[in-house]
């Protein structure tokens, strides 16, 4: 991380300079806002994280509940979601603090019915990513966005006990189209009613969206009419794979999940419960914790479950839906009018918990909504900008609902379905999917923001429309060894990783030294065009080079100007431009990611860590076709 460039700040360097006029703990509500989210679950703040950045953009968040989340819900982290978390500065905290799952097992009846270990496999593929896959409570994970917040210029912090209620769109008007009729549920101000004015209104308000239903959309889809029962406990068990995520399956009993939590003694259980009828919902059946726990014990046995503690359960059924559009704009409307309201995590799909991928999936939209909203209100980038969200992340969805719909199927399949070859087909099912469960199969359809592939083949290894597979390098200005993607973080800004032909050291004359020439100073360039007149010339577009040699090859002082840049009131030398090949560890990424060394590459990294093209290093009107098809002309 970088400090210090407006001069030395004691203290924790997480803790931003605080905006002038942000709002503070009481004040009472704004009469107009930029951006209004409604709810204060992962989607909902990983989108407040992100614009609570950005000082000129007025936030507000709304949650009908008293205070933050304790426990309960969600825990699966993805591998995919930690390479976010690592944008938002807080990858390593969870790790520390989180269980790493490595290993799967799978149980079933053995001998004379006990259970038995039949199938164990490797949970996170090697080469998958410099991120593991992580269990960790929902609410710890709100925490971290709150810290983000709480840390960030506008000193951004949710308004307990107010929902929406209701709200209405007004197409016509310029400014402030969305009236949002509030209504407290603090005690002592239940039923008393406010009104808002914004810009733009995020529902991250839940399956149950009011703000969904305000804007007449409904989820379809279907529910498998399926009891399950999840409990969080503390409990003493001769189960030897207490802290393996494990899938058990008992003769005549059912199913049941393990899964290992963070502090090496609490465990969840996902388990298998009574099946439904067509009309009715599982809490119909007045089912509690003693169902669950009674239920696991049998499914267990012969081995032995104490319960001592427990901590959160739930009895849902499974239901895969999904809304029709993220946002409030007809198709037939598409060409004459930008969204002003959208919707983001469980108010859009819904899905069932043992994929691990509610919480996943919920943040991935607003992290792609994120950098879109702060281009648009910023004036970087047109409001059209904002339509590529509901269909970028629709078919993400999609993808998932029809996942999760085959797999609720395969995690209930019986002995009879097994393989001959012995493994269980949940087991093998499992290893079909893991790219699907590590979050990495998202790939966004060709368009403004996701180039053709017609020189895919100079970067094999960074598909364009996926998510951008960081690998090692090491920086050459203090020979740092890390990975190139961290180096992107949630600021809203695109990477432009150019990568160096074989014998090119950034000299004159090379191919870096000239892209590097031409976009500092051409009228041309995109940087010089999409930049704003005195801001620093990355703050749209950042570029960052690749060279090929190890860092002892190369001379720091020889790159180009545009590596070196001037920041700050002092003018002080950004050094973190600049990396190479990792020689010594034998990590070469120009091997990894089959990058051609001898025609190098450009690779357009945009905001939310996903691949937007990949172009010659000559390719300079596709290079700035590209972003100008995305950013509006500010230079
Ligand atoms: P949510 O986390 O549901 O957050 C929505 C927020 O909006 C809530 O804080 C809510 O209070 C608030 N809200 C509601 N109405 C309004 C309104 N009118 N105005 C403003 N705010 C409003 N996933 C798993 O993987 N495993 C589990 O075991 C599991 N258990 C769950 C148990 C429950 C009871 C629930 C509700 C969900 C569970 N999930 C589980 C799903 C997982 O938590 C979600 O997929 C994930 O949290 C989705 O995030 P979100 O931000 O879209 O919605």
């Amino acid at each position: 991380m970088q400090f210090h460039v407006n001069g030395f700040k004691p203290g924790d360097p997480d803790i931003l300079p605080a905006a002038p006029g942000h709002r503070r703990p009481g004040d009472p509500l704004p009469e107009t806002v930029d951006v209004l989210i409604a709810g204060s679950g992962p989607a909902g703040l990983c989108l407040a994280a992100q614009l609570a950045q950005v000082p000129q953009i007025r936030t507000m968040l709304v949650e009908p509940k008293a205070g933050p989340m304790e426990k309960g819900q969600a825990d699966g982290i993805s591998v995919r979601s930690m390479e976010m978390f690592q944008a938002f500065g807080f990858a390593e905290k969870v790790m520390r603090e989180s269980v790493w799952i490595n290993e799967t097992t799978f149980w079933a009846p053995g001998e004379g019915a006990a259970l038995a270990r039949v199938a164990r496999v490797q949970d996170v593929p090697d080469g998958t990513s410099e991120m593991p896959h992580v269990l960790i409570n929902q609410a710890r994970v709100h925490d971290m966005f709150l810290d983000r917040m709480r840390h960030a210029p506008t000193r951004l912090a949710p308004d307990y006990g107010v929902r929406v209620a209701g709200l209405a769109v007004d197409p016509a008007a310029a400014e402030y189209p969305v009236t949002v009729t509030l209504e407290h549920t603090a005690p002592g101000r239940e039923g008393q009613t406010s009104t808002v004015r914004a810009n733009y209104v995020v529902g991250c308000d839940g399956a149950r969206s009011a703000v969904r239903g305000a804007i007449g959309g409904t989820l379809h889809g279907d529910a498998a009419h399926q009891a399950w029962g999840v409990i969080d406990l503390l409990a003493v068990t001769d189960f030897p794979d207490w802290r393996m995520k494990s899938f058990v399956r008992s003769k005549d009993e059912g199913i049941l999940m393990v899964l290992p939590r963070e502090g090496g003694h609490l465990v969840r259980l996902y388990v298998e419960l009574d099946r439904l009828g067509e009309h009715e919902r599982a809490a119909d059946r007045g089912m509690g914790a003693e169902d669950i726990i009674a239920k696991s014990q049998r499914i267990f046995r012969p081995f032995e479950l104490q319960v001592k503690e427990v901590v959160w359960w739930s009895i849902y059924e499974i239901g895969h839906r999904l809304t029709d559009k993220f946002d409030d704009v007809p198709d037939d409307q598409v060409a004459t009018r930008a969204p002003r309201v959208l919707l983001a995590g469980d108010a859009c799909h819904t899905h069932s918990p043992k994929a691990g991928q509610g919480m996943n999936v919920s943040m991935g939209d607003t992290f792609n909504l994120g950098w879109k909203l702060v281009s648009v209100l910023t004036g970087r980038a047109d409001p059209a900008l904002l339509h590529s969200y509901s269909g970028e992340r629709r078919a993400a969805a999609k993808g998932l609902v029809e996942f999760d719909h085959k797999w609720a199927r395969v995690v209930g399949a019986r002995a009879e379905d097994d393989a001959a070859d012995g493994l269980p087909r949940v087991a093998r099912e499992f290893v079909n999917n893991l790219p699907f469960t590590c979050g990495l199969t998202i790939q966004y359809e060709r368009s403004a923001l996701t180039g053709a592939p017609t020189h895919q083949h100079l970067a094999t290894g960074f598909d364009i429309g996926k998510r951008f597979h960081s690998a090692p390098v090491v920086r050459l200005a203090d020979a740092k060894p890390m990975q190139l993607g961290h180096c992107i973080e949630a600021d809203a800004r695109f990477r432009l990783f150019v990568f160096a032909p074989a014998q090119d050291a950034g000299g004159p004359g090379g191919a870096v030294a000239a892209l590097c020439g031409w976009l500092e100073h051409d009228p041309a360039s995109p940087l010089r065009r999409h930049t704003a007149p005195g801001e620093d010339l990355d703050a749209v577009i950042d570029t960052r080079a690749v060279f090929q040699q190890g860092f002892r090859a190369l001379d720091y002082g020889a790159m180009p100007t545009l590596l070196r840049p001037r920041v700050g009131r002092y003018g002080l030398c950004d050094y973190e431009k600049v990396f190479c090949a990792d020689t010594q560890r034998g990590e070469d990424i120009f091997a990894a990611r089959g990058i051609d060394r001898a025609a190098g590459c450009v690779v357009i990294v945009r905001p939310d860590q996903y691949v937007g093209h990949v172009l010659p290093l000559q390719a300079r009107e596709a290079l700035a076709a590209y972003f100008g098809g995305i950013l509006r002309v500010r230079g």
